[in-house]
């Protein structure tokens, strides 16, 4: 709830025309919406708000970076935003479904949070592959862990539940289950 005041916009006792506002991100975004992908990043969103009797046109700019896990070493990599969208908000009590261009909120409604939209504009705008610049990666990161193919992978999930019945640490029992939940979703 906090999040979502803090990233709105009070538009009822505006006048119509040109508003601008500026909303700075960080981690706590990405927490309030439970997102486990993005572990922090610093943003700038940008809005051009041009206001009428029976809509807002809201072209957002969101700038700035976020640090995500690398696919490759799976250590924290720093990926640049770079955002541009536009949003149109009618105010309708006939209500129809947000369709990722178009929002209608209830024309009783003063303000609009801009939480979601900014949250997924970010999500959307990173590349599908997240991996440091060639040569950046962690060698001992990508020693234990560039795996290549599944048959690779059974043979060091077997090594590592092996090892777990002489003692291993959990810290590499979390990596090896992130991996292995990365490997499935690239599967997929
Ligand atoms: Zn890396």
């Amino acid at each position: 709830m906090e999040i979502a005041k803090r990233y709105s916009i009070a538009y009822k006792g505006l006048a119509d025309g040109k508003h601008e506002f500026s909303f700075d991100v960080g981690r706590a975004l990405f927490e309030s919406f439970d997102c486990e992908e993005v572990r922090g990043g610093e943003c700038r969103a940008t809005v051009a708000m041009e206001k009428s009797q029976s809509a807002l046109t809201l072209d957002v700019r969101i700038a700035g970076q976020v640090v995500v896990e690398c696919d490759r070493c799976l250590e924290d990599c720093a990926l640049p935003v770079e955002y541009e969208g536009r949003l149109v908000v009618k105010f309708s009590d006939e209500i129809e479904e947000y369709d990722g261009e178009v929002m209608w909120i209830p024309a009783a409604e003063s303000e609009i949070s801009l939480a979601q939209y900014i949250y997924e504009s970010i999500l959307l705008s990173l590349p599908y592959r997240r991996v440091h610049p060639d040569g950046e990666c962690d060698p001992a990161m990508m020693a234990r862990f560039a795996v290549a193919t599944a048959e690779e992978f059974d043979r060091m999930e077997e090594e590592a539940e092996r090892r777990q019945a002489h003692g291993v640490s959990g810290d590499d029992m979390a990596k090896l289950a992130a991996l292995k939940a990365r490997m499935e979703s690239d599967a997929e």
